[in-house]
């Protein structure tokens, strides 16, 4: 794919093949691939949900300041309505009573969508784990992308973990139908909410407890720990996506040949050499 573009973008941070392109030309052309343009403009225009839970947000409002500044990678928009964000950032100890509307939240956010616990209370429940209030953690619930340690953690902490959600983005592939599941066929399923009652139930461990209040109610040892089955993902694939997946598998190219691979090895030398002459770039 071949763009030309206004003076302020640097198309040499999409450029993604190993074709060279002549020095003069570098800053305004770009070969690259379908997949490389598409998680490059969602990786950098990212919206946070404006939403904070406990100290770790006061953190998280400094990484938003201009000190650090989180703007300089596309994410400033922070945005009030999970209609409009793309990006739920857990930043707090995620409360029993919390979590309900946490999750109902999640479910309200367009896809593609991705959740960072931020620091030690929303990764495992932190100081709090195992009180009578508190979640040991928001991937008990929600499918965590990013984990952010520290209590709290630092400005600089929560920005790495930003860059390595958009590391993770990088590496996502429009042709692979596991990368990109929002585009099968009909809704995506919604996560179960939990329900809030003398303690937080989780809908998808019903089985569990149910069979632990009949052992109660017959009199047999019960409270026995067990553990709730692994996480189903139901991912709806559409038979097109299926179709253009399995044809990009079927059309994988044959192993190099010794010509291509020695022009390969060219064009990264005459890259490597056009890296040691410009340094800055
Ligand atoms: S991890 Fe530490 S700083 Fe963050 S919310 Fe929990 S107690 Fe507060």
């Amino acid at each position: 794919m071949a763009l030309t573009t206004q003076k302020e973008l640097d198309l040499r941070q999409i450029h993604d093949t190993e074709f060279p392109l002549p020095d003069e030309i570098q800053g305004t052309l770009a070969v690259t691939s379908l997949s490389r343009i598409y998680n490059w403009s969602r990786r950098s225009s990212m919206w946070p949900l404006l939403f904070g839970l406990a100290c770790c947000a006061i953190e998280m409002i400094g990484m938003a300041s201009s000190r650090f500044d989180f703007s300089r990678f596309g994410m400033e928009v922070m945005r009030a309505s999970p209609r409009q964000s793309d990006l739920i950032i857990v930043s707090g100890t995620v409360t029993k009573k919390m979590v309900v509307p946490i999750v109902r939240i999640y479910n309200q956010m367009p896809e593609p969508k991705y959740i960072l616990a931020m620091g030690a209370c929303a990764s495992g429940g932190g100081p709090f784990k195992e009180g009578y209030n508190v979640v040991s953690g928001i991937d008990k619930y929600l499918p965590v992308d990013v984990y952010v340690p520290g209590c709290p953690p630092t400005p600089q902490s929560l920005l790495y973990g930003l860059i390595a959600l958009q590391k993770k983005i990088d590496g996502q592939s429009i042709a692979n139908a596991d990368d990109v599941p929002w585009y099968g066929a009909g809704p995506s399923e919604p996560t179960p909410i939990p329900i809030l009652g003398p303690d937080i139930i989780d809908p998808r461990q019903m089985d569990i407890i149910r069979r632990q209040a009949e052992y109660a109610a017959q009199g047999k040892p019960y409270g026995v720990r067990e553990l709730p089955p692994p996480m189903e993902i139901k991912k709806k694939v559409s038979a097109k996506a299926a179709a253009l997946a399995a044809a990009t598998v079927a059309a994988a190219p044959e192993p190099l040949d010794e010509n291509r691979l020695k022009r390969r090895m060219e064009a990264l030398e005459r890259r490597r050499a056009f890296a040691t002459k410009n340094p800055e770039v």
